[in-house]
């Protein structure tokens, strides 16, 4: 390195120096900061807005469900001895509760952030009534909310680690640009299409369907283990039928066999539309790529051009 350049870096080091001894972070020893992650969403979110700074724990395991999971000993302890937790109060009840008895001051609640939809969607006055309890929890499918929790999660590690507190906002932008261009992807790839329902197996594309003009019809509930009655199965069959749809589509993390019956039934194919309640196994997939690959799905199976 030459005296010139180094006559001007080292005011510099020095400054990046001080501002590290007098910080107010709380980094653990390896230097990172330890957030828990309720399910994958959130931890894409803390992931890209925490970068290397952060060390983030998913309380689900790859290729595990996390709508009811339960937690270990372990986990609550984690929980506990987290310096932060990001969670969607009304998704997980067992994270929730151990987030009001050990860590409701150092928490991001991303039902928070905006207001939850009602969980249930009338498909017409009248028909196909899905009238469930509660709120909606399923915000992550809508990317602008995904990254208005982003810019929140970021606000919350800056108060954390607050050495690092413009790193965590230049991230969470940058996150926003991505976010915000696969809105507008699917907003160009879903403006013009012959189908507009979607036939899904669990209530989860609410957010999704009213975002882009499409209208969900959910065999089961808010919930995937939710038994789906006879009754209900009935109505969708008939629907289905009526409305010749040509997809049924079905998740990776539940069992198939409800939507294959279905779309055997009336001689729909059963396709894949990935809720992104969390990753396979070993997948090396992340959210805007899942992402990505629902839009192609989708555009298929509605007919858009
Ligand atoms: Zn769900």
């Amino acid at each position: 390195m030459s005296k010139r350049l180094l006559a001007v870096l080292a005011p510099l080091l020095l400054v990046a120096g001080t501002a590290t001894a007098c910080g107010t972070s709380s980094a653990d020893a390896s230097g990172k900061v330890d957030v828990v992650a309720a399910f994958y969403p959130l931890q894409y979110v803390t992931e890209q807005v925490g970068g290397d700074r952060v060390s983030v724990t998913n309380l689900v395991k790859p290729g595990a469900e996390p709508h009811d999971l339960e937690l270990s000993p372990k986990q609550v302890a984690d929980i506990t001895d987290a310096d932060l937790a990001v969670y969607l109060n009304g998704f997980q009840p067992e994270v929730d509760e151990a987030i009001a008895d050990h860590a409701t001051d150092r928490s991001v609640d991303a039902a928070k952030v905006q207001p939850l939809s009602d969980g249930y969607v009338p498909l017409e006055e009248g028909e196909l009534h899905q009238d469930e309890k509660g709120k909606d929890p399923h915000i992550w499918l809508d990317p602008t909310r995904l990254a208005a929790i982003a810019d929140v999660v970021a606000n919350r590690l800056g108060e954390v680690d607050a050495d690092h507190k413009a790193e965590y906002a230049a991230n969470a932008r940058t996150l926003r640009g991505t976010l915000d261009a696969l809105d507008t992807e699917y907003k160009a790839g879903l403006a013009n299409c012959q189908q507009k329902t979607i036939v899904v197996s669990h209530n989860a594309f609410g957010y999704l369907a009213n975002r882009y003009g499409l209208t969900q019809v959910a065999i089961t509930g808010l919930t995937p283990e939710d038994e789906p009655s006879a009754g209900r199965l009935a109505e969708v069959t008939t629907f289905a039928r009526t409305n010749k749809v040509k997809t049924i589509f079905f998740e990776t993390l539940v069992s198939p066999k409800v939507a294959e019956t279905l779309a055997d039934e009336v001689g729909a194919k059963a396709e894949v539309l990935d809720p992104l309640e969390g990753l396979e196994d070993g997948s090396k997939d992340d959210y805007v790529s899942v992402m990505r690959s629902n839009l192609t799905t989708l555009r298929g199976a509605l007919a858009c051009s």
